[in-house]
């Protein structure tokens, strides 16, 4: 993905350094319950999944079908009860604390709804924190690299106050490129932003996987920015219940809607 010349890493590489199989992210029996007994509550009831690079994936469904749940799976932020996850091919599950962390730091991109950039620090700062707590060298060029490759190369002196939050989202995009990541996971990313700046936002999300080789696994409840992802996968009572793929806005609506009824109709047979 990183673009320098003759060092760009290829997915041949990457693979054959990290003993993959051009997998980004592979899920095998994911389940993640809260409580014990009667109450338990199974947010992931067995999930399988595999994303391969270079490959925009949206995760959409009902409010409580598990979406939160599963991003948070994915990304080493919360631990399943049963089954594995494997990130660029490195099964994470069992995983301490410590290599989850430095994992997220040096092989995972976050982009989520209310941008988390420190106000304090400068934009150039905000993209490199990741590197800099991975306690990696300081590369002003690769970040200059990146915040011109989400247009803000004349931002790396602002601090995140002095932009506007779609320019705040690019920053996070850029600061999610920056260590050239295995998968970059998207939370709601034009959540907080009008319909123009999501558009400009999902556009470099695009670009990111067209042209710089990304892998995105994005959550959102808007049909609008899904029909951005190659596929649409749909979750409902913890379980992907089928997928879309390159599905237009309207036609992700409908198929959103037939679920939310359903799952509606079965959590009022349920009650
Ligand atoms: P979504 O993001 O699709 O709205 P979530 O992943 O947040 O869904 O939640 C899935 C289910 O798990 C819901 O029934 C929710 O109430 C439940 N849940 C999520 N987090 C917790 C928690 N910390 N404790 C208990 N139940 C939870």
């Amino acid at each position: 993905m990183r673009l320098r010349g003759n060092k760009r890493r290829t997915t041949d590489d990457r693979a054959e350094v990290r003993g993959t199989s051009g997998l980004a992210v592979e899920l095998r029996g994911v389940r993640r319950q809260y409580g014990r007994g009667s109450d338990a509550v199974h947010a992931l009831a067995g999930v399988d999944l595999a994303l391969p690079r270079g490959t925009f994936t949206a995760v959409m469904g009902p409010s409580g079908s598990g979406k939160s749940t599963f991003l948070q799976c994915a990304a080493g932020l919360d631990r399943p009860s049963a089954g594995s996850v494997r990130l660029g091919g490195t099964e994470i599950t069992g995983m301490r604390e410590n290599q989850l962390t430095e994992l997220r730091r040096s092989r995972l991109g976050f982009v989520f709804q209310a941008f988390n950039l420190l106000p304090s620090l400068t934009v150039e700062q905000n993209v490199l924190l990741p590197m800099r707590l991975a306690g990696q060298r300081r590369d002003r060029r690769r970040a200059a690299e990146v915040l011109a490759q989400v247009g803000l190369a004349d931002k790396a002196g602002r601090r995140p106050g002095e932009l506007s939050g779609g320019q705040q989202q690019r920053v996070a995009i850029a600061r999610a490129l920056v260590a050239d990541p295995d998968v970059i996971f998207a939370d709601e990313p034009t959540g907080a932003l009008d319909t123009n700046t999501a558009t400009e936002v999902l556009g470099l999300l695009r670009h990111a996987v067209d042209v710089l080789d990304a892998t995105v696994v994005m959550v959102t409840h808007d049909p609008a920015a899904a029909a951005w992802a190659d596929r649409v996968l749909f979750l409902a009572d913890g379980v992907f219940v089928g997928g879309l793929d390159g599905g237009s806005a309207e036609r992700i609506a409908a198929r959103m809607a037939a679920l939310s009824s359903r799952t509606g109709v079965m959590a009022g047979a349920a009650a």
